[in-house]
């Protein structure tokens, strides 16, 4: 039996950290950073006697993610205690959602292996609370624990196991990101930590019941989560083919020797001991503020694509891989206000910039240049100051070292050559170290001319205006 005998099955459970300004059940601040357990209070704290408050803006932002992705949002809904002891974890429970999430059976769309579109189903989303960060080893020794991240507010979006490829995988994280992105709920910014994904894998053989699942913690790279994913499909394929059953388990990743490592057994429901938190009143929500959060989403990426086709004339394709990120989107958008060259700017971005984003394996919210500085380069270009070889080298440079690209081209002398005597000198210099290509190009061979450009081009590292060598060969060759 090979790998291909068997159907593979995979569900995520995302967590999103939102961007309110305030934890869940208390008023310090969510701000990544910050000197250990300077943003914390008794009620993030644990100390006895203190009591939370759920804080209105989380379940307006879970609710957008919900109408985001087409779920039905519960009028009637209460926050549970989910009991576990671990040391990050002061109150011995997190305050969570069991059985009455905000928000259920959504679904978004993505594309399959075969490039079709394939609705992804949504079994719920919920709202809780992060737990704190311990610090090994970091302070002389010993481990310490930072409350700072305790109760920044989660939603917790947990797929059906519709999921069937590592592919698949990656291309619904990356939806449920950009739609993130666009509604506003959550930075989504993956290094950081604030999108984090459980991953749910399981194998077994088409036309049985499925497979016992394993599931990996916190993962927070789409690079790791396709590899991570590939190297457990292998593991449980060769478990079972060498007559073994695959137990239920939590694993751990590891991105340095690419493997799976086992932590522990996997707990049930039932271990967490769930019971409605006393502390809380119940959530109700009236039908107005539903439909208000309804009316006031923001653009979605869908629409986005579509104005993108009919407003700018960009391909289907395009428009895709541009709003695919709100960022990306953002800073096409940002740069063509500034010079309106909506073909330009989707080229620059699609071709140079996403080539170096993947060399670097970068997310586009990791450019570290702005939409002007893109836009400047790119008129740079319409000018006639620089050509667009030159184009291409201010580009890895802004990578490097961001600012204004006409300094950029003064301090490094990447300025385009126009003068009518440097031209010439080059164009002389060409046709005389090329004989054979002036004695082609006479002989009919129009391709000739082509090479002669090149190689004036290279002679100058691609300073010299394409259009005027063109010109002058032209009128050197006809003499
Ligand atoms: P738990 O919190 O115990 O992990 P949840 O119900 O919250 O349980 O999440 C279970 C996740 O595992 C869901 O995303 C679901 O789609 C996925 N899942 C369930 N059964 C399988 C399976 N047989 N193979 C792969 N994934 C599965
Ligand atoms: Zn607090
Ligand atoms: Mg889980």
């Amino acid at each position: 039996m090979s790998r291909s005998d068997y159907e593979v099955v995979i569900g995520l459970e995302v967590h999103a950290e939102l961007s309110t300004k305030t934890k869940i059940f208390c008023s310090c601040p969510t701000e990544f950073g910050g000197d250990p357990n300077t943003h914390t209070c008794p009620v993030c704290m644990a100390m006895p006697g203190a009591l939370p408050v759920l804080n209105e803006k989380v379940v307006e932002y879970a609710v957008k993610a919900g109408l985001a992705t087409n779920c039905e949002i519960s009028r009637d809904s209460k926050n549970d205690r989910k009991n576990y002891f671990y040391p990050d974890l002061p109150k011995s429970y997190q305050i969570s959602q069991f059985d009455k999430p905000l928000c259920e059976h959504g679904y978004v769309e993505i594309e399959d292996d075969e490039g079709n579109l394939k609705k992804v189903r949504i079994l719920r989303i919920h709202i809780e609370e992060d737990a704190g960060k311990l610090n090994h080893n970091e302070f002389g020794g010993g481990s310490l624990v930072d409350l700072n991240r305790a109760g920044v507010p989660l939603i917790e979006t947990v797929s059906e196991p519709d999921l069937r490829s590592a592919k698949e995988a990656e291309n619904y994280l990356r939806k449920l990101k950009s739609i993130f992105e666009y509604i506003e709920v959550s930075d989504c910014k993956m290094q950081e930590g604030s999108l984090r994904a459980d991953v749910n894998v399981s194998v077994h053989k088409p036309g049985t019941p499925f497979g016992t699942r394993t599931e990996m913690k916190n993962m927070n790279s789409f690079r790791s989560i396709v590899r991570a994913i590939e190297y457990e499909i292998d593991r449980q394929i060769d478990v079972i083919e060498d007559g073994g059953v695959i137990e239920q388990e939590t694993l751990r990743w590891d991105d340095v020797s690419g493997r799976t490592f086992s932590m522990r057994d996997k707990e049930d429901a039932q271990d967490y001991r769930y019971f409605p938190d006393p502390d809380l009143v119940a959530i109700r929500l009236p039908e107005d503020y539903i439909e208000e959060i309804r009316k006031n989403l923001p653009e979605l990426p869908e629409s986005r694509k579509e104005r993108y086709t009919s407003e700018y004339g960009l391909s289907e394709k395009d428009a895709n891989l541009l709003t695919a990120s709100k960022y990306m989107s953002n800073l096409f958008e940002g740069a063509n206000k500034i010079c309106n060259n909506p073909k330009a700017v989707a080229n620059w971005l699609l071709s140079d910039i996403s080539r170096i984003l993947n060399e670097k394996e970068m997310e586009p919210e990791q450019i570290p240049f702005t939409a002007e500085q893109l836009a400047k380069m790119i008129e740079l270009i319409e000018k006639g100051t620089i050509s667009s070889a030159i184009g291409k080298k201010v580009i890895t440079e802004l990578f490097e070292n961001p600012k204004d690209p006409e300094e950029i081209i003064k301090e490094k002398g990447w300025i385009q050559i126009s003068d009518e005597g440097a031209i010439k000198e080059v164009v002389m210099k060409i046709l005389e170290a090329n004989p054979q290509s002036v004695s082609d190009f006479k002989a009919g061979k129009d391709k000739a001319l082509g090479f002669l450009v090149g190689q004036a081009m290279k002679e100058t590292r691609g300073q010299a205006n394409p259009q005027m060598l063109n010109k002058m060969f032209l009128e050197e060759l006809n003499k």
